[in-house]
């Protein structure tokens, strides 16, 4: 039988419990799981790719399936390169949905061969995204609940 790939991609500016749902969910799902940190145009970075590449190892060191990686092309191409067939995205609310349905409908005109399937985000969750918890963190308050330690700790460092 084929091994089954997939790629979670995303700007994870920092990662954070959310992603994490889904990175571990994912990764019971298929042989390999590949975290792919992809340069968002619309977005300006917090940490730097290495600092976030960093912060999502330190993270999903508990997976042996999981495996990041940078890149700065076109998440289709990415795909291409290691052979994965599918895409997963999170989905938080009825919000994320247009941007998603943008994004899906050019991968798969890009390439057609690559799914996209979406996971729910488990409702713990589905109040938290990077720049809210970077908020939080930049007014000094506790973002404990929102990400694991180290995360906190680099976060902290960042703005106070
Ligand atoms: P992007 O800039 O590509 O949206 P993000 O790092 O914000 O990158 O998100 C990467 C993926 O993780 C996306 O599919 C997003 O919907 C998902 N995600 C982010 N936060 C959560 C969360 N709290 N619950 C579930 N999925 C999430």
């Amino acid at each position: 039988m084929s091994t089954t790939k997939a790629v979670i991609p995303g700007s994870f500016d920092p990662i954070t419990y959310g992603h994490i749902d889904i990175i571990d969910r994912s990764a019971n799902r298929f042989d390999e799981l590949h975290v792919c940190v992809l340069r968002n145009s619309s977005k300006s970075g917090t940490f730097s790719v290495e600092e976030r590449i960093e912060l999502i190892e330190e993270s999903v060191k508990h997976l042996d399936n999981v495996t990041v990686h940078h890149f700065n092309g076109l998440l289709v191409d990415f795909c291409n390169e290691i052979g994965a067939e599918t895409i997963i995205r999170g989905l938080r609310a009825v919000s994320d949905f247009e941007y998603e349905l943008r994004l899906t409908s050019m991968n798969k005109k890009l390439n057609h061969d690559v799914e996209t399937m979406y996971m729910m985000t488990s409702t713990n969750y589905s109040f938290i995204s990077s720049s809210i918890v970077k908020e939080v963190a930049a007014y000094k308050a506790d973002v404990s609940n929102f990400v694991p330690p180290h995360v906190a700790k680099a976060l902290d460092k960042k703005f106070n």
